[in-house]
């Protein structure tokens, strides 16, 4: 296990602020000016896609954060922020279970109308 470094980040309401930095951390959200309470550990984005015929289409992206200083209800714990269609949903592992879960039902659904439109060409001699 890596210890984690130490970054200094110049804040608005308590000045230069020395924070241990987890090493997943990429550091793009240390946001140098802005207020201690906003300051966020993040980790890179996960883009969840499906082939479309005009190419890869976004459905989600993940990242992993941590906020040190935050009163939030995402609470100081590290959590994985959801982002879909530009909403941004802070969940944790059960969470994750459950959308990961959902997906798969849905994807019965598109399986389901793969099946339905084969047999509909067929049908049709196409
Ligand atoms: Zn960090």
């Amino acid at each position: 296990m890596t210890a984690p470094r130490t970054v200094t980040v110049q804040t608005s309401d308590h000045g230069p602020v020395n924070i241990p930095c987890p090493h997943w951390c990429t550091g793009a959200y240390h946001q140098e000016g802005g207020a201690r309470v906003d300051i966020t550990h993040t980790g890179p984005e996960n883009e969840l896609t499906v082939p479309t015929s005009s190419g890869p289409t976004r459905l989600m992206a993940t990242v992993l954060e941590q906020r040190p200083f935050t009163e939030g209800a995402t609470g100081r714990g590290v959590f994985i922020d959801v982002e879909i269609d530009g909403e941004y949903h802070p969940t944790g592992p059960h969470g994750l279970d459950a959308m990961a879960d959902a997906l798969v039902e849905n994807a019965s659904i598109l399986r389901a109308e793969a099946r339905r439109l084969t047999t509909l060409l067929a049908q049709e001699g196409k």
